[in-house]
């Protein structure tokens, strides 16, 4: 796994035209059944990655926290929202909420996350290759293709399955 994620930036960039191509021609014309392909191709490829292997997206790039997020995690971690602010999270340029370093704090050594039950919405819907309206987020998902294997063989099975 490592040498995939090694490797996926390259894989990425090589395919980044192509993709951006494929995502225009998705956002002008999307498929009736997107919605249902992209439930269908999201759960085959999570049935053979195995996220606790990997782990890139924790340690790469890291999610923006929401208002409820920081209160549900500040009160499960036993501390003021304040507290919890100034010690994880710093303001991105879109006034976001994000971590202030990475890898995420609450990675382990083992992959796992330390607050998991109460972790971000958006590592919850992490890669996002299962919500609807997908090409609606054509322009996050080019990138995430460069940090998540499975968005980056799930943007490969779409380009198989779906005429454009
Ligand atoms: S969601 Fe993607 S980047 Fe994150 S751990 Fe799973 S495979 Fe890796
Ligand atoms: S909160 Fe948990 S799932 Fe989210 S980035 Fe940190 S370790 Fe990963």
């Amino acid at each position: 796994m490592q040498d995939k994620i090694n490797n996926l930036p390259k894989l990425a960039k090589d395919k980044h035209k192509e993709n951006k191509t494929f995502f225009a021609k998705l956002k002008k014309k999307p498929p009736k059944q997107l919605d249902y392909l992209m439930q269908e191709l999201h759960q085959k490829e999570f049935e053979r990655t195995d996220c606790l292997k990997c782990a890139n997206c924790c340690k790469t790039t890291g999610p923006l926290f929401t208002d409820k997020d920081i209160r549900r995690i500040s009160k499960y971690l036993r501390m003021k929202e304040q507290e919890f602010i100034d010690q994880y999270l710093r303001i991105d340029e879109e006034k976001d909420y994000v971590l202030q370093s990475v890898p995420c704090a609450f990675l382990d050594a083992d992959n796992y996350c330390s607050i998991y039950e109460f972790r971000p919405k958006a590592c919850q819907e992490f890669p996002h290759t299962d919500r609807k309206k997908f090409q609606q987020i054509s322009n996050l998902t080019l990138k995430n293709v460069a940090i998540c294997p499975a968005a980056f063989n799930i943007v490969e099975a779409m380009k198989k399955r779906i005429d454009l």
